[in-house]
């Protein structure tokens, strides 16, 4: 058993740490209090090819494995919630399915410039009235012709109000129902295709959110991503990915809560001695690295498994489920060791803190990720065979 990494991952793993100091750490409080979409870092994201990092080098990716792409999204996350969330959407749901299933000629329009960060893509599944119950959409594509007509309210969309385009999850049946999801790409320059209401955020804020309406959307054939129906099913091979990743979001947001506590316990003094040296916060500090350490091994373990090509849905939906809540109680008991500074705009513990409840949600509720893990019951936790 070796859990160290190799030297290029470490060397990665520098290279995007250094990036973090330099040019998203001095701007992560802006970010936030603007909430406005970092565009100029987004580009900078692009440049460096971050984008691509799962993509074969043709469409001018990197193709690292998933332990790779995890480093990159602990150490985003550690400078910024908010640009690694926007990030994250952009290398992965919302560029895979172009990318999975365009012809070359939409891969040559929207991923490539994406992978370079020219163009913003984004994922619209969630609606109003269907969140975690995906059979509940009602977005509707009516063939016509040739092609399609889509018709309905997308809200929850990253990125939406910036972005180029959008694959959307649409049913093509009211008979199939849920069979009948299948995936669109489609342009925003498209007519009627309009921008709902920008969603102001607790968390997250330079993230921008937003609603998109589908009013009579005329979607040419080849628009139409891997073919009628099994939408579902399309993402559902993702969706292991996705929750990893944003485990590895939640080690970033962990991190740099626990390291500002640990920093702050040393400096700030009560009753004659650093407030690390009272037992009840250097027990909380403990509790706290526990936690982060649990759940590194979970989110690595996980992504580890995904390159080996082992079953994984169950591990992924365990680390993120670990993940995302230790990166809340931490960021929780960092507050409360900062105490009344923990509730001052000044510090960016708040921000942790309130970054932290996005990790809840993406990639699915601690709900549904309990109910993932038990249709999984009997497999063993066994580490050293498939
Ligand atoms: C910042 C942000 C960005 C997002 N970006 C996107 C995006 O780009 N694209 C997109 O499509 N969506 C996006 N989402 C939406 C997100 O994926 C959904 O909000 C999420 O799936 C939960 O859906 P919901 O809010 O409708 O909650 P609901 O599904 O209504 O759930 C409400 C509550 O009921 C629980 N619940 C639901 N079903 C069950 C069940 N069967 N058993 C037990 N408990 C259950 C849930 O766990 C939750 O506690 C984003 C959300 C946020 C906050």
């Amino acid at each position: 058993m070796d859990f160290r990494l190799t030297e290029e991952q470490e060397a990665f793993r520098r290279a995007v740490a250094g990036f973090v100091e330099a040019e998203i750490l001095p701007i992560a409080e802006g970010v936030d209090g603007r909430g406005e979409f970092p565009l100029a870092v987004f580009r900078r994201l692009g440049e460096l090819g971050y984008f691509g990092l799962r993509y074969p080098e043709a469409f001018g990716g990197v193709g690292a494995d998933m332990v790779t792409y995890c480093l990159a999204s602990e150490e985003l996350a550690r400078g910024s919630l908010a640009i690694a969330a926007a990030w994250a959407m952009q290398s992965l749901m919302g560029t895979h399915f172009v990318f999975k299933y365009g012809s070359e000629e939409l891969r040559r329009r929207y991923l490539v410039p994406a992978l370079r960060g020219e163009k913003i893509g984004t994922f619209a599944l969630t609606e109003p009235g269907a969140g975690s119950d995906v059979a509940a959409i009602s977005t509707f594509a009516e063939r016509a012709g040739d092609g399609y007509v889509l018709r309905g309210t997308k809200t929850w969309v990253t990125s939406a109000p910036v972005a180029d385009f959008l694959t959307v999850c649409a049913k093509t049946s009211k008979e199939r129902g849920m069979e009948s999801i299948a995936l669109f790409l489609v342009d925003r320059e498209m007519p009627g295709v309009t921008l709902g209401k920008r969603i102001e955020k607790l968390g997250i804020r330079g993230s921008e959110t937003g609603e998109v309406h589908l009013e009579d959307v005329q979607v040419p054939p080849g628009h139409l991503l891997g073919g009628e129906g099994g939408g579902v099913e399309k993402v559902g091979t993702i969706l292991s990915e996705i929750r990893v990743m944003t485990g590895a979001l939640s080690l970033g947001v962990g991190r740099a809560a626990y390291e500002a506590a640990l920093r702050y316990s040393r400096e700030r003094v009560a009753f004659g001695k650093p407030i690390g040296q009272h037992q009840a916060i250097a027990f909380k500090l403990a509790d706290m690295l526990t936690l982060l350490h649990t759940s590194t091994l979970l989110v690595y373990h996980a992504a580890w498994c995904l390159d080996q090509g082992r079953p994984a849905t169950r591990e992924a939906a365990m680390a993120k489920l670990v993940a995302s809540e230790a990166a809340n109680t931490i960021a929780d008991e960092a507050s409360r060791i900062y105490a009344s500074y923990g509730f001052a705009m000044e510090y960016p513990v708040q921000r942790y803190f309130r970054d932290a409840r996005f990790l809840l949600l993406g990639g699915g509720t601690s709900e549904i990720l309990r109910l993932i893990i038990g249709r999984d019951l009997d497999r063993p936790p066994i580490l050293g065979s498939a």
